[in-house]
């Protein structure tokens, strides 16, 4: 579903993707971890275009990013991106933030869009608040929203880029219920985050990034009962 081939990116003369190899299944779920600056959130961003690259292919359900026939929006409205800002619309209601892509990027019909909408509503938990604005909505609501919102055009593969770092504690609970669901109905998910709980529960993978490498890439359970990487190890020591 995705693939890195030795995959270089530069910020000027800043090498923040090095030599990225990486192939991701469909219906796969691969956590990716390591300190800040390491190059995380760079690489997801490639996987949609947000973020040009210089050297190697990447390849998203086939196709290869650097055609010159991809067209931006399909490849867009195949991929789900839920960041740590959730990012909604304030002056749209839930529903209507959820509703607006299929409307104008699959012209969908209104009724189906909002009757697809309350479906995604009700799977994250809070077809109640489909009338409310993102403000009167906790942070996690207002994170399962953009998950529903993300859900909205039937994405194939779905991004998570820190989705709780920005949530109050208590609500770090509800969004990973939702994401853990999804990854159990199949989803390809690539998610970067330091929930370590969620990495054990419903990761294929874990990835661990350091200074724009990818330094170490293993099955959960080796991944923290038996670090490889020194660097790992040190990170694991840190966060766990
Ligand atoms: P992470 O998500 O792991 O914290 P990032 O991918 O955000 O790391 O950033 C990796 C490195 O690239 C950091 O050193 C960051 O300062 C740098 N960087 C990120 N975006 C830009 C940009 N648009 N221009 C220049 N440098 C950038
Ligand atoms: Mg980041």
């Amino acid at each position: 579903m995705i693939q890195f081939n030795h995959v270089s990116k530069w910020f000027g003369d800043f090498q923040v993707l090095k030599d990225i190899n990486l192939h991701i299944e469909r219906g796969e779920v691969v956590v990716i971890c390591g300190p800040s600056g390491s190059g995380k959130s760079t690489l997801i961003r490639c996987i949609n275009k947000l973020e040009p690259y210089q050297q190697g292919q990447i390849r998203v359900d086939g196709v290869d990013l650097a055609d010159p026939e991809l067209s931006l929006s399909q490849l867009r409205a195949e991929i789900g991106f839920v960041f740590q800002q959730f990012n909604l619309y304030p002056h749209m209601s839930v529903l209507e933030n959820v509703t607006l892509a299929p409307l104008l990027v699959r012209r969908m019909s209104p009724s189906a869009a909002e009757d697809r909408s309350m479906q995604l509503l009700n799977k994250v938990g809070i077809p109640e608040k489909a009338h409310s604005y993102p403000a009167q909505l906790s942070g996690g609501q207002q994170q399962r929203v953009a998950i529903a919102r993300g859900l909205a055009m039937q994405p194939k593969i779905m991004l998570f880029d820190e989705p709780t770092s920005a949530l109050d504690p208590e609500m770090i609970n509800e969004v990973l219920e939702v994401m853990k669901t999804l990854a159990r109905e199949g989803m390809t998910m690539i998610v970067v985050t330091h929930e370590m709980g969620f990495a054990r529960e419903v990761a294929d993978r874990v990835i661990f990034m350091d200074e724009g490498e990818m330094i170490e890439t293993n099955t959960p359970e080796d991944f923290f009962h038996h670090p490889q990487n020194e660097r790992t190890q040190l990170f694991l020591s840190k966060i766990l």
